[in-house]
Parts: C-alpha cells; sequence; structure tokens
C-alpha cells in the first residue's frame, strides 16, 4: 500500500530537472550542481517551500548544494569520529555514540528527507565516507548490558524514515529494557516530510505507556513552517509524543535578530518547544554556515530575552567531543553588596532583591 510519504520519497526531487520544477536555478547554481558528486536532494513538498526567484533563499540554502562547500578554512578532518567519540577505550556498535553517563545517542540509518547542506553529519549522510554498520540488534543488545543508560536517543539520518513495523520494533524492545525512562527521536521529518506523521505511525505511539516518547525536530527559519506542520505537530502530541525543536545557527538564514524571534515565536504557534539552538559545527566544507561563537548568545539577549515569552526560550549550546556546551548570555546580577543584589532587564531598567545568606 502506498502512502503519501512514501510517494513524496519516490519523487525526490535530486535532480537538475526535477528541481527546476520549483526554482530558476543562477548559473553557479546549475553549474555546480553537473559537476559535483555530493548526495543532494530534497521532498517535492519541501522544494515548494523554496523561493523561486531568490538563491539566497533561506530554504533554498540548506538544500541546493554550493560550490562554497568545496572550500574548507575552519573544518575539521574526521569531524565525526572525533566527535562521537569513536577512537576511545569503551567498544561500542558503530550505533552507538557516547559522551555521557546516562544517556547515549543510538543511530539507526543513514538515510534523510532532506540532505541539509549544512549537516554536521555530513561525512555520514552526505559524503558516505564513514564506514560504519549501523545495526538495530547490535545496538539494542549493547544498551541492554548497559543499565546505568537511561535515556536513548534515536538518530540518524533520519529515524523517522524508518517502517512502521521497524520503529514499532525499537520502541518496543527499548521499552522491555528495565533502565529505560525515555526515548527520543531526533527527526527532520515534522518540517521537511510532515506527511510522514501517518494514522500508522499515531497508532504505535497512542497506546499509554509509562516510558515515554519525546521528538526534537530541526526547524531553522519561520518559512518552513506550514500548515501541515502545524496539523503534523498536533498528531504527535495528541499520542502523547512531544515536541522539541533543534534549531542550527545559520549565517544569512536565521542570525539576524528579526527572524531569530519570529522563528521561536512561530515554533509556539505549532506547538512546538523550542529546546536548543546549535553552533553550527566544525564539519568541513560548511564554512560558509558558521558565524562568531558568541552571535547565538546575542540573539537570545537582543531577540528573545525578555523580548517575548520565557517558553520561546532554547538554550544556545556548542556540541562537542565532550558534550554540550551552554553558550548563554550572561545573568543579569549586575552587582552584589553583603545585603542585597541589583539586578537587570532587558531594556537596562534595574531592580533590587534582598540577599539571603
Ligand atoms: C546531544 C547528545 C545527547 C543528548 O543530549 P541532551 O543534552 O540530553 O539533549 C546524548 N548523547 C550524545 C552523544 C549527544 O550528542
Ligand atoms: S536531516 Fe539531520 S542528519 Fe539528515 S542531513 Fe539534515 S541535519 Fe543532517
Amino acid at each position: 500500500m502506498s502512502t503519501e510519504w512514501q510517494h513524496q520519497l519516490r519523487e525526490f526531487v535530486n535532480t537538475i530537472d526535477k528541481l527546476k520544477q520549483y526554482v530558476n536555478l543562477t548559473l553557479e547554481e546549475e553549474n555546480f550542481l553537473g559537476t559535483t558528486e555530493t548526495i543532494w536532494g530534497t521532498t517535492p513538498y519541501f522544494a515548494a517551500l523554496m523561493d523561486p526567484d531568490d538563491p539566497t533563499c533561506p530554504i533554498r540554502r540548506q538544500v541546493i548544494p554550493s560550490i562554497k562547500e568545496q572550500q574548507n578554512r575552519y573544518g575539521m578532518s574526521n569531524y565525526l569520529v572525533w566527535k562521537e567519540n569513536r577512537a576511545t577505550a569503551e567498544q561500542r556498535p558503530d550505533c552507538i555514540a557516547r559522551q555521557y553517563y546516562d544517556r547515549i545517542a543510538f543511530t539507526v540509518t543513514q538515510s534523510c528527507a532532506n540532505y541539509c547542506r549544512h549537516c554536521f553529519r555530513k561525512e555520514l549522510v552526505i559524503d558516505g565516507n564513514l564506514d560504519l554498520d549501523f545495526d538495530v540488534n547490535e545496538g539494542l543488545d549493547w544498551i541492554a548490558d548497559h543499565p546505568e543508560v537511561r535515556d536513548v536517543l534515536v538518530t540518524g539520518g533520519d529515524p523517522f524514515l524508518l517502517s512502521d513495523e521497524k520503529l514499532e520494533y525499537l520502541i518496543r524492545k527499548l521499552r522491555e529494557l528495565a533502565h529505560i525512562e525515555m526515548i527520543r527521536f531526533g527527526t527532520r521529518l515534522p518540517i521537511v516530510l510532515p506527511h510522514r506523521i501517518t494514522p500508522g505511525l499515531k497508532k504505535i505511539f497512542s497506546p499509554y505507556h509509562h516510558v515515554p516518547i519525546w521528538v526534537n525536530t530541526q526547524c531553522n527559519h519561520p518559512r518552513e513552517i506550514t500548515d501541515m506542520t502545524a496539523k503534523a505537530i498536533f498528531e504527535l502530541l495528541s499520542c502523547g509524543v512531544n515536541v522539541g525543536n533543534q534549531a542550527v545557527l545559520l549565517k544569512g538564514i536565521n542570525d539576524d535578530v528579526d527572524t531569530f524571534r519570529a522563528l521561536h515565536q512561530k515554533l509556539l504557534t505549532v506547538r512546538i518547544r523550542p529546546y536548543y539552538v546549535f553552533y553550527c559545527e566544525p564539519a568541513p566544507g560548511i564554512d560558509h554556515f558558521r558565524t562568531p561563537l558568541e552571535k547565538g548568545a546575542e540573539l537570545i539577549r537582543d531577540a528573545l530575552r525578555g523580548h517575548t515569552t520565557g517558553l520561546a526560550q532554547p538554550m544556545y549550546v556548542l556540541a562537542t567531543n565532550i558534550g554540550k556546551i551552554p553558550l548563554m548570555p550572561d545573568y543579569y546580577i549586575i552587582k552584589m553588596t553583603e545585603r542585597e543584589y541589583t539586578l537587570k532587564n532587558h531594556k537596562g531598567q534595574t531592580t533590587k532583591i534582598t540577599k539571603i545568606p
């Protein structure tokens, strides 16, 4: 039985001819597409959100490869091996990445429904130059042997590209382990292929279970949010799945105050709770998407804190080989005496509170 989401994948937009049905390519774009061997592509749904005439369109830049990807001044070679601690003493299957004691990242596929040009895992999902074996049963066995792991983050690629049967199996097997207290999925599909949230998928999520499922999606610009996104998120929430967002700070896409605020406000209008904003990582060939490190904290200070609801506030972090490093703007204590603190708000006004020893 064919469903709309599978149809979208069959019609994957990954040739120049198909792309031309959605955008008027610039000469530079077309020349590069004609010579590059990089994996690229998106769904017809996401392609239709691109501005046909503006090569700087925030969605278009995440979809269409740029010749700038061949420049690499600041990226680290073998980035992912370093980042995911693959070369350390603890023996783990390829599918298990570990930076923390109580939680791990479990990679279950290398495929995506949008090959994001800024992806920090591009060595794996786009360049395909890592020889890793993602065996779900091997990962499940490893997790079963590690009772200290209470939180499993299922990632990829895009884990929601797995069939309903495989997802049901994965969730059932994880829930059979007494030490697993929560299951998380990192998936871009609610944004690039909302059709994936089918009645069949809802059926897998719907029955009450004491081990909750959390989804974090990736939305980087308010224009990625449509009525279909809103519907898909509502469906997920309606079967007990919480939905958060992990944006990536991208130069020229969401690194200005207005866009950054609009993104976080619009996420809430479709019931997505902002979770993280990631600094764009030093993977090779994505220099052109990267800002100075301080940029995210400045944006939280100038666009979000006090300027809009606390529900819209993500944590700004740099993901590293030793875990995520919070890079939030300073706390607003501007003075402390023996008796009181002086505090500043987003407008620069001050107030005081008594100090408790
Ligand atoms: C990001 C990440 C996690 C989850 O981190 P949270 O801060 O709990 O969201 C777990 N393991 C690895 C390897 C990660 O990269
Ligand atoms: S969906 Fe995620 S893993 Fe896939 S290319 Fe985009 S950022 Fe990378």
